[in-house]
């Protein structure tokens, strides 16, 4: 078992790691999907460069660093996280345990932009099937999203909801959906109810009922993972302290996921701060 799992191999989770390995815990990071960085083609702004670099240069470089040091890097992408005085994180391949993580997983991208998702927020629109799937007891739910984070909220549904369409918005499925899952295509005009959300309007003018919407588009963000464990978010940041904690313990959270200034030396300071943290935290318990 590692003694950290550090998710996001940009530039907050390398620096983070970069620092647990050399006060010697052992580090897991798991990456998964792109980094902000990649679309960064010039970086001029980055201490000690004398030419521009590319970002994807800075990654490789990072990626590196944290490999000479020890660190293991798995390409696989976080869909799920608890919290029993350890944490556990799922992914599309596996499930790991450690004591301490690390939520690096970079800015959220935009929420899907279908009418009415806004509007019923809270009131049959949810961002977390852990958190809010037991309200749906008994109840028909969809699922938005057509990859593996879709897959494992939906399958957290499964057995609570008395049915769980997965819904795609037009795209093509990315992964294998169990056969007691419905998997809707079709693309969606708009969501409509009263007080609560009610049904589902399709652009081909069909319509299907729901008691509620499971938002899980794309791979999640560190806010999707935080309020897993129920730690504070703000939007689609995570709430922290000045030293990068969360209020769950033993989990902490870095980079641009965190909000403020959305800048690669933001990141590996953050990082810095994360990983001098859960070093002196994990020698404190160590000690008690
Ligand atoms: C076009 C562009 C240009 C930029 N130019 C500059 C610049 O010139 N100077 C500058 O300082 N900054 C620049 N930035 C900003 C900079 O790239 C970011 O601030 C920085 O990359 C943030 O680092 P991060 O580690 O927090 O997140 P990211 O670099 O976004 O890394 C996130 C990591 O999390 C992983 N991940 C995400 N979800 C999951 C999951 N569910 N499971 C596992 N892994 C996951 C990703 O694979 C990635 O490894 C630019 C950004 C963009 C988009």
């Amino acid at each position: 078992m590692p003694d950290v799992i550090v998710l996001g191999g940009g530039p907050a989770g390398i620096s983070t790691a970069l620092y647990t390995a050399r006060a010697g815990l052992s580090t897991l990071i798991l990456a998964s999907g792109a980094s902000a960085l990649e679309k960064a083609g010039r970086i001029e702004n980055y201490y000690g460069f004398a030419e521009p670099v590319s970002g994807r240069q800075l990654l490789v470089n990072g990626a590196a660093q944290a490999g000479r040091l020890g660190v293991r890097i798995l390409r696989e992408e976080a869909v799920g996280l608890t919290f029993d005085g350890e944490f556990a994180v799922t992914t599309e391949k596996g499930a790991y345990r450690a004591p301490f993580a690390v939520l690096a997983t970079g800015a959220s991208r935009k929420a899907p932009q279908i009418p009415g998702l806004a509007e019923f927020e809270g009131k049959g629109i949810s961002y977390c099937a852990v958190c809010d799937g037991f309200f749906y007891r008994k109840k028909p739910v969809a699922v938005l999203g057509a990859g593996d984070y879709a897959l494992h909220e939906a399958a957290e549904l499964l057995p609570i909801a008395s049915s769980v369409t997965i819904l795609t918005d037009g795209r093509k499925p990315e992964v294998e959906f169990p056969k007691e899952m419905e998997v809707c295509t079709g693309k969606i005009k708009e969501l409509s109810g009263g007080e609560m959300l009610r049904s589902i309007r399709f652009e081909d003018g069909s319509e299907r009922e729901t008691s509620g919407l499971f938002v899980a588009v794309g791979i999640a963000g560190s806010a999707d993972l935080a309020r897993k464990v129920g730690a504070e978010v703000r939007g689609v940041t995570v709430v922290v302290d000045e030293n990068r904690r969360t209020n769950v313990p033993g989990l902490y959270a870095a980079g641009d996921c965190t909000g403020g200034l959305l800048q690669i030396s933001k990141a590996v300071c953050d990082g810095a701060i994360v990983g001098t943290n859960v070093a002196k935290e994990f020698r404190g318990r160590k000690k008690s």
